[in-house]
């Protein structure tokens, strides 16, 4: 087994700047729930590390997080694949934690919990934040250019000593697209 990390907003679901505060703003980006299931088939460990911050700021409660995250996972188990945990930042980022991202918190939170090693995992993102955050910890970060994604790019291309290697970064559309190729790649990541 290997693990395989992705980020929420802007990589699984549509991304909003008002915050994803319910089920009803939660909509999956086409193709990226049979994405996670293929993944998962292959043999991934997936897991979810997602910032949301939204809590703290008080737009949303724990409860209104559990059923986006359940119906997520039940998305997933419908399509035959399986997320093995969701892993969130409640913080605001005053607060200074360690979890948010680009912080790496939840990636060790992730390791301890599943008890596999995330050294080297692929962690699939939109933003600067994941993939600063994978660096840190020696992940191997990938782009999606969903979400934040082409924002992204753009300010990599503009100010590429953001990241280690900004150039050789691994860019896809979409999560669908990142999965395929991983797929296709095959056992040699697992
Ligand atoms: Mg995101
Ligand atoms: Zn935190």
């Amino acid at each position: 087994m290997a693990l395989l990390i992705l980020d929420r907003d802007g990589v699984i679901n549509q991304d909003s700047a008002s915050y994803i505060r319910s089920l009803e703003d939660w909509i999956p980006i086409p193709g990226s729930i049979e994405a996670i299931a293929a993944l998962s088939q292959v043999g991934f460990t997936i897991a979810i590390a997602t910032n949301q911050s939204g809590l703290s700021r008080g737009y949303f409660t724990i409860d209104d997080l559990e059923a986006i995250h359940s119906t997520m996972v039940r998305l997933v188990e419908e399509q035959g694949g399986h997320i093995a945990g969701v892993f969130y930042c409640p913080h605001h980022p005053d607060e200074g934690c360690e979890c948010r991202k680009p912080g790496t918190g939840l990636l060790s939170a992730i390791e301890q919990e599943l008890g596999e090693s995330a050294t080297d995992a692929f962690f699939i993102g939109d933003s600067l934040k994941d993939l600063q955050a994978a660096q840190t910890y020696g992940c191997k970060p990938v782009l999606v250019k969903t979400g934040n994604g082409i924002s992204t790019l753009q300010g990599l291309q503009a100010n590429p000593t953001e990241l280690i290697n900004a150039d050789q970064i691994l860019v896809y559309n979409n999560l669908a697209e990142a999965a395929d190729a991983i797929v296709m790649a095959g056992s040699r990541f697992l």
